[in-house]
């Protein structure tokens, strides 16, 4: 698989957004880039070390391991057109705790690193990519109650093969089903 940096950058592009709407406070604070803008705004190891110590987790939660978790994806359009400079495929992965209480997922490290939060993969007839996200904070494996958790992705359709191209979500090791979509010259 060829990673590439470029075609994961609405999540940073939104991360730069934020900080602008936030105005002259700077910095990370917890709320909008790890709580409130998380569906949409990457926050990597600095930003979740400036957002400081998360708080404690409910003391109701219990410890389940990732197959727990009900995955999900959503991808719109069916079709894009590759010519078309501003056409994007934007998929979403929805994570879903099924159960009436608060849970703490269970992820082994990856790699001797942090374990992967989010993860996507596209593969068309002449390109294929793929990245995962980290869990660079713990609240990105607590769930409430019936939450879902998202994850919005951008996939550029000017650097996407033309014709069927399939895209994968993943969360904590752990697959979506696969969605599929096609590319128009
Ligand atoms: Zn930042």
């Amino acid at each position: 698989m060829l990673a590439s940096e470029s075609r994961y950058s609405g999540g940073l592009v939104r991360h730069e957004m934020l900080h602008a709407l936030l105005g002259p406070r700077g910095g990370h604070p917890r709320e909008p880039f790890l709580a409130q803008c998380a569906e949409f705004v990457g926050c990597d190891e600095s930003c979740a070390e400036d957002a400081g110590p998360a708080p404690p987790a409910p003391a109701s939660a219990v410890r389940v391991a990732p197959e727990a978790l009900v995955l999900g994806l959503t991808s719109a359009p069916d079709t894009v057109r590759q010519s078309d400079d501003d056409a994007y495929v934007r998929a979403t992965i929805l994570v879903t705790n099924p159960l009436r209480q608060s849970i703490i997922v269970d992820v082994p490290s990856f790699d001797g690193g942090p374990p992967r939060s989010f993860s996507s993969g596209v593969e068309g007839r002449l390109f294929s990519f793929g990245g995962s996200d980290f869990v660079w904070d713990v609240t990105t494996l607590r769930f409430a109650p019936g939450e879902t958790k998202r994850r919005q992705l951008d996939f550029k359709a000017s650097e996407l093969s033309a014709g069927e191209n399939l895209v994968t979500g993943g969360f904590a090791g752990r697959n979506t089903p696969t969605v599929r979509f096609t590319v128009v010259p």
